[in-house]
């Protein structure tokens, strides 16, 4: 986008306004108000808790500043803050929303051109101009104030930054999607462009070009230089660990190439910006367009922008980027994975962020590293101080902000008792999975990344219970070609050694979008085109992952599993393409077990057939549950309305072990559910004898297998789903049962 021609004395004003660094936002309306004659000139700025408050004006009453106030959608200006359309009124006090002020002194001004003030996405206030007489502004001056908003929006976030009158001081709790589980409390560290640029207009545009342009070259290499001493030339990444995060690191690279907003920088240079300030507009306009996508895998790319941004401003002469924190709790907009890679070097304890979702880079990784994560903490960065206290509940989804010393004293010993609870459980790690009377379970461990491969021997799992193939090509933004997948498979089973593992096939789609595979616009993506569906449709894509499976087994035992299996036919079909990849691949494996998720409810009506077809079956209760109770898993209103503890549930999985113990088919289940204590228990006394799990929850569930008697809690199953008399759930009983049965 160019900027579009303003008033040249106004720019060359404002410009020498700005010349030494935040101007004062009183001259700023006073010099506005004399530019574009009008007798009103007033700034607004949004304040923590959506009130807009009035900063400066010319024309109004100076006693007003500072009280004046007005909630977003209250009154002309809230109305021009909640929509982001600007208004043009020649009788602004018989507007419907109009809301009187007396202390403004505003009843002297009929018309009003209100227009917002947004900069990098966010809103930040809104400046509006009066005049005495009713009239409609003409376009050519509603352009002008519009172009005047978008270049003041950058000296007025410069001189908020630098304006100490409004300390935020008042305790902010914020409710927010859990992505990483754990607790953190410590001193609240800001990510980000911290302070923007003193400086937004240039006299030589052509000087600012070739600051840019070197600029990007020293970002770039400085990009190359990070990633070679934290990870080695790539072709040589052996280390686990590593690899993992190269991954990752690879799909950013190619975030980097896109030149697109780049290009957009430079036209905001041409049209008379610094070039830090067309920096940010251009990631602020990117950002614009990427809130309207809905895929939230592209959504995420945006963060991979945001973050090379943020170093290139940093190359720009910028500050450097941020120092240790060790301690801190991070808070930021959005993160992309370099700069979570970044900040955990400096000693980060947790991370929250206003956007991001469970696929995003930056959880994937925050997965992996064991960092406490939870987003969608809408306005933290703005309500918060550097060093301010935080509070980090990332397995509820809380964050407080400046906690009460109460509510701090609690939390801390809720910290101390969870790491005491866990040192408990450390000592889980090499006795085996045994109940209280005596029975054995398989424990195994849901895993994506090759960075998660050292948990296997960090809590001592049975093995790989789901292996989802598709989270390092989501981290990588690709589908690899078949040697490197090979070689990744290869190395999945040489950290699992004599261990089972268990590989599920692509399961893309939905909210697991890869560039690359072209995916039609549906209305019910989860129930869509996806994951098996998408690999009998697409057979190369599948065939080719079953060659690289054969081929990184290299003639050792191997299992595959198809996720979203509907019908026994479509099990058939895909077990007809690995076979006949087997019959090719040398040397072929020591053995060759195919089986299916159950995840779709048809299955149940099919168990005769299927089960005489699969050599395993794997329930998986995050899609099961949703597509039993048609309930999406990711909608949160619906995350506790429905349970796995309840009669229904519970109730098929006694006929399901039964007809799987009687054809001796091996059975288990990898859902989320798996992984929690009380499900886990409830799991193992009707029958499952494999669980698999994040490696988070394992030890919790090892403990409490050795401190459940599982015969007399199925004893107490069976006495309550005897007594159905249509509870929604039996969680109520079932802890009443623990608490007073199960003794740690
Ligand atoms: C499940 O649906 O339960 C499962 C384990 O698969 P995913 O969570 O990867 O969809
Ligand atoms: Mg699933």
């Amino acid at each position: 986008m160019s900027v579009p021609p303003a008033p040249r004395r106004l720019l060359t004003r404002l410009r020498a306004l700005a010349a030494h660094g935040p101007a004062p936002l009183g001259d700023l309306v006073r010099l506005v108000a004399a530019e574009l004659v009008t007798e009103v000139c007033s700034i607004y700025v949004l304040r923590p808790g959506e009130v807009l408050e009035l900063a400066a004006t010319e024309g109004l009453r100076q006693e007003a500043v500072g009280q004046t106030r007005l909630r977003v959608g209250e009154g002309i200006v809230g109305l021009v803050a909640a929509t982001g359309e600007a208004l043009n009124l020649p009788d602004a006090q018989n507007h419907p929303a109009f809301a009187y002020r007396g202390e403004t002194g505003e009843d002297l001004f009929a018309s009003m051109l209100a227009v917002p003030l947004r900069r990098a996405g966010r809103m930040l206030g809104v400046i509006a101009v009066q005049n005495r007489n009713p009239r409609r502004y003409e376009p050519g001056e509603v352009e002008d104030l519009e172009t005047v908003a978008m270049l003041l929006a950058e000296m007025v976030a410069a001189g908020l930054e630098s304006a100490s009158e409004f300390p935020a001081t008042l305790p902010n709790a914020f409710t927010a999607t859990p992505l990483a589980a754990g607790l953190a409390l410590g001193p609240a560290a800001l990510h980000g462009p911290a302070a923007p640029p003193a400086i937004t207009l240039a006299a030589d545009p052509q000087a600012e070009l070739v600051r840019l342009r070197d600029a990007i070259a020293a970002m770039r290499q400085g990009l190359d230089a990070l990633l070679d001493s934290s990870f080695g030339p790539i072709p040589q990444a052996q280390n686990p660990e590593l690899a993992a995060s190269l991954e990752v690191m690879e799909a950013y690279r190619l975030a980097a190439a896109d030149g697109g907003w780049l290009r957009r920088a430079e036209a905001a240079i041409a049209s008379g910006l610094t070039a830090e300030a067309a920096v940010h507009r251009a990631a602020s306009e990117l950002r614009e367009r990427m809130r309207r996508i809905a895929n939230p895998y592209l959504r995420e790319r945006l963060a991979d922008v945001e973050d090379m941004a943020q170093r290139l401003l940093t190359a720009l002469g910028g500050e450097a980027a941020h120092g240790p924190a060790p301690g801190a709790v991070l808070l930021a907009r959005r993160l992309g994975p370099a700069e979570l890679l970044d900040w955990h070097a400096r000693g980060i304890i947790g991370v929250v962020l206003e956007e991001g979702s469970a696929s995003s880079h930056a959880a994937i990784l925050a997965r992996a590293l064991g960092l406490p994560m939870v987003a969608g903490a809408e306005g933290i960065v703005e309500a918060a101080t550097p060093g301010d206290e935080i509070l980090l509940d990332a397995d509820e989804g809380q964050a407080v902000l400046r906690p009460e010393a109460e509510l701090r004293q609690a939390f801390a010993r809720a910290l101390e008792a969870r790491e005491t609870r866990l040192a408990a459980h450390a000592v889980m790690r090499d006795r085996p999975a045994l109940s209280l009377d005596g029975k054995h379970l398989s424990l195994m461990l849901n895993v994506g990344l090759a960075l998660e491969l050292d948990r296997l021997d960090a809590v001592g799992a049975d093995g790989i219970g789901l292996f989802r193939t598709e989270i390092a090509m989501l981290a990588r933004g690709a589908v690899t070609d078949v040697p490197e997948q090979a070689t990744f498979y290869a190395r999945v089973l040489d950290a699992a050694g004599s261990r089972p593992v268990v590989f599920r096939t692509l399961d893309l789609g939905a909210d697991k979008a890869l560039p690359g595979l072209a995916h039609p616009p549906e209305q019910n993506p989860a129930m869509g085109w996806r994951s098996l569906r998408l690999g009998l449709d697409r057979p190369a894509l599948l065939r080719r992952q079953a060659r690289a499976l054969l081929l990184g087994a290299g003639g050792r035992r191997l299992a595959i599993m198809f996720p979203m299996v509907a019908t026994v036919a479509e099990f058939r079909a895909a077990r007809a393409l690995v076979r006949a990849e087997a019959a090719r691949v040398r040397p072929a494996p020591a053995s060759l077990a195919i089986g299916a998720m159950l995840e779709v409810p048809s299955l149940l009506w099919q168990l005769g057939p299927l089960l005489h077809e699969v050599d395993f079956l794997s329930v998986g209760t995050n899609d099961l549950l949703q597509f039993l109770f048609a309930a999406d898993r990711a909608t949160p209103a619906l995350a506790t309305r429905y349970d796995l503890l309840s009669p229904p549930v519970l109730g098929m999985f006694v006929q399901l072990i039964e007809r799987a113990r009687a054809a001796g088919v091996p059975l288990s289940v990898c859902g989320e559910d798996a992984g929690r204590p009380l499900e886990a228990m409830v799991l193992a006394a009707l029958g499952f004898e494999t669980l698999s799990m994040q490696a988070a929850s394992l030890l919790a569930v090892k403990a409490a297998l050795a401190a459940t008697d599982l015969g007399k809690l199925r004893t107490f199953l069976d006495a309550l789903l005897g007594a159905d008399d249509g509870a929604a759930s039996l969680r109520e009983p079932l802890e009443a049962w623990a608490h007073e049965n199960i003794r740690f």
